[in-house]
């Protein structure tokens, strides 16, 4: 009791297992970690040499790469360098939001099967949640979100793509919500996935940056392939920025997570489009070996696949602890309400070869 009353309603963080964990736990030598959406082939080149050299003057705080980072990342967008603002790691930037906007009372509207963290987050402030379900074919159902839409609302969650079903909700829906939606709403958009997408099913969000209430979130995480070193970013209006510098604890982001992102965007792109073909073939590969297989697999548009296992099969959660005996970490879909699904990240493909080997012995 001691504790914030709402910290009693929020769910515990339930982390993907480790592959150390897995190992030991059922004595293997090799595991094979498919579960977190994780890039295998990070980080690139001149991202591991910033980080070497970013020690030497890791006594200092990181007041210019600050400035630097933000101007290197506003013009990837065509922006200012104040239409940016950094956290460690898109999840970090995503409670600052929630205590930038909400008191006890508010609401906000989110989709239960997405990223847990707008809910618990919302929770912890006090805000009533209002969930939201996908439609049948994983897409926000946006006229429902928009029904639902009262004085109280302040905060609206969108991923896309979405976490973890991996499909785009219609960009043109998306945009003429967008411009629809009333003054005093804000809208994040969190895109952590969205450089896997196929731009032509992205809605264009930059149009909309000082001129409606969005948010865009990005992350270093997924496709430059540096989530331990925890960096993301957030595209707004400038007014929104500095309220968000000004919540967000000063120096929140390391020298080396800095100069990590400095370089990533200057120098080690043309490897990460590379490797993000490499990613998209596996992408197709795997989908195509699961729906002989039998199973249901979502058009995904991001660094992971979620597919429905067939009938008579074992339920999605003995099926990812029957993998996790065999040295395969996936995510099982039922805490999304999903239990017949499974979510794969797209590794390396020699570990998704290992996945397929092991879950048709399975099936
Ligand atoms: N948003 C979504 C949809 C995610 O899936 C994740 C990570 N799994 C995050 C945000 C947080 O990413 P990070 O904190 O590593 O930037």
């Amino acid at each position: 009791e001691t504790f914030r009353k709402e910290v009693n309603q929020v769910a515990p963080y339930i982390q993907g297992k480790t592959e150390d964990e897995v190992r030991r736990r059922y004595h293997l030598d090799k595991v094979v970690k498919l579960g977190s959406n994780e890039n295998p082939y990070g980080p690139y080149y001149h991202a591991r040499q910033a980080i070497r050299r970013s020690v030497e003057d890791i006594n200092r705080y990181p007041e210019d790469d600050f400035i630097e980072t933000k101007r290197v990342i506003a013009d990837q967008f065509d922006l200012k360098p104040d239409n940016v603002g950094l956290g460690s790691g898109a999840g970090n930037i995503i409670e600052t939001i929630s205590k930038m906007f909400l008191n006890a009372g508010d609401e906000v509207l989110i989709t239960k099967q997405s990223y847990r963290l707008y809910r618990e987050v919302s929770k912890l402030m006090g805000a009533k949640v209002i969930e939201i379900p996908l439609t049948d074919d994983f897409q926000y159902n946006l006229a429902a979100f928009k029904a639902q839409i009262t004085e109280k609302t302040k905060l609206i969650w969108i991923c896309n793509p979405n976490n973890p079903t991996s499909a785009v909700t219609d960009p043109t829906l998306l945009e003429s919500f967008i411009a629809g939606l009333p003054e005093h709403v804000w809208v994040v958009i969190d895109e952590a996935y969205a450089e896997f997408s196929n731009p032509d099913q992205l809605p264009n969000l930059r149009q909309f940056i000082g001129r409606k209430r969005v948010i865009v979130l990005r992350t270093f995480s997924k496709f430059y392939g540096l989530a331990g070193i925890r960096l993301g970013y957030l595209l707004a209006d400038q007014q929104a920025i500095a309220a968000y510098d000004t919540v967000t604890e000063p120096f929140n982001s390391s020298r080396a997570a800095l100069a990590a992102a400095i370089v990533s965007l200057k120098y080690d792109q043309g490897q990460a489009k590379r490797v993000l073909k490499r990613i998209q073939g596996d992408r197709e590969g795997l989908t195509e070996s699961l729906e002989l297989l039998g199973l249901e697999v979502a058009k995904s548009e991001a660094n992971f696949v979620f597919a429905k296992l067939p009938e008579g099969a074992p339920s999605a959660l003995k099926m990812s602890q029957q993998l996790m005996a065999q040295g395969v970490i996936i995510r099982d879909g039922t805490p999304w309400g999903y239990p017949q699904h499974i979510r794969i990240t797209i590794g390396k493909h020699d570990e998704l070869e290992y996945f397929l080997q092991k879950l048709t012995s399975i099936l």
